[in-house]
């Protein structure tokens, strides 16, 4: 397979897996999808989760076979671990290790317990990685409409030499070859996607949309329009960007928004923001990060949660609950 390349179904060997039990540990958003999927790929399924886990039902129901993490580890010939990522290092050690014997391939939703050494497999194991570009449901979703999501997928260790096509063929029966698999390393995986999520898709989003708004209402304005303005019509822009490229949105919004954005954006995104992003992802590269994350966990969360709490106290949470009930195309669960 050479570089650059992108894979589809048809560079895939399903059979690769025909005769091979695929464990799948976690029933969360990445985990129902990948075992619903490669299910109906044809694929022998187990998923492994705790004895008093509220997705047992919901497995069962689906007609997947059910077991505790332990037996389900040491059942499949390939062992997926779809738990979240800061439980993955102690859940390995007590729970998987033993029963990934010689030969099995181990793999990942995402490369962060293997970039940052949280877990570090034997040398005779293989280990991949399938990461569906989107969320579980859209990968579940896609594929019952005969579509798929776009996945990267990585090889860290290829002790079997066989480690590639079995990883492919898992990527393929999830539905990613459908869409598009793009081959990258487990390192670039990890880096990318926390830095993508720290700086802009989450910490930047979230920091950009309360500055908006508590500049607004310090200056005196209307809580109501101020959450309208800088929150609400976000997913407007976003869905534009989205399906049609940063351009594509600018020829959609009027000449006066366009002018202030193009004079206006980089002054509040100016020179220091980017120094600061070029600062974040260094704590991503040298492990800062991760090992303050692990940490924080170690410590019961503590840090965590007062600060979950914090923000739930924010003005812009009252205000938005009290206008998304008006606005009844939205789903009111929060
Ligand atoms: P999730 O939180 O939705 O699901 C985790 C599952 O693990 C749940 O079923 C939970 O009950 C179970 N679990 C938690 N602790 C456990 C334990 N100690 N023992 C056994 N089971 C336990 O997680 P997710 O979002 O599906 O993420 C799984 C992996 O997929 C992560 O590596 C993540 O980075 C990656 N990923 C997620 C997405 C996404 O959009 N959510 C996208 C790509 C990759
Ligand atoms: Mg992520
Ligand atoms: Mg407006």
């Amino acid at each position: 397979m050479p570089d650059k390349k992108t894979y589809y179904d048809a560079d895939a060997n399903p059979d690769a897996l025909a005769d091979k039990t695929i464990a799948i540990l976690g029933y969360g958003s990445q985990g129902h999808a990948h075992a619903l999927n490669l299910s109906d790929s044809g694929y022998d399924v187990v998923v492994g989760l705790r004895p008093d886990s509220a997705s047992r039902p919901t497995a069962e129901a689906a007609g997947l076979e059910v077991l505790d993490v332990t037996d389900a580890a040491s059942r499949g010939d390939i062992v997926m671990v779809l738990l979240p990522d800061e439980r993955q290092g102690e859940v390995w050690a007590a729970e998987i290790r033993d029963g990934v014997a010689q030969g099995k391939l181990l793999m990942f939703g995402h490369g962060f317990s293997i970039h940052f050494g949280e877990i570090e497999p034997p040398a005779g194991v293989d280990v991949g990685m399938v990461a569906p570009k989107g969320p579980g449901h859209l990968v579940r979703r896609q594929f019952e409409e005969r579509k798929g999501v776009p996945c990267l997928m990585a090889v860290h260790q290829d002790a079997t030499g066989n480690a590639r096509e079995l990883v492919l063929a898992y990527a393929c029966g999830i539905g990613g070859g459908r869409a598009g698999i793009i081959e990258t390393t487990f390192k670039d995986e990890c880096e990318t996607d926390l830095f993508g999520e720290q700086s802009v898709l989450c910490g930047g989003a979230t920091e950009l949309v309360r500055a908006g708004f508590e500049t607004l209402v310090e200056a005196g304005y209307d809580p109501r329009l101020a959450y309208f303005e800088t929150l609400h019509e976000l997913k407007l822009i976003v869905d534009l960007m989205y399906e049609k490229g940063v351009q594509g949105m600018r020829y959609s919004i009027s000449n006066t928004a366009e002018y202030g954005d193009m004079t206006r954006g980089p002054r509040v995104i100016g020179p220091e923001v980017r120094e600061a992003m070029k600062r974040v992802l260094a704590d991503i590269q040298s492990g800062e990060f991760a090992k303050e994350w692990i940490a924080e966990n170690r410590a019961g969360a503590e840090n965590f949660n007062r600060m979950r709490d914090e923000a739930s106290g924010h003005q812009i949470e009252s205000v938005g609950r009290d206008l998304r009930s008006m606005m009844p195309w939205i789903d009111q669960e929060f």
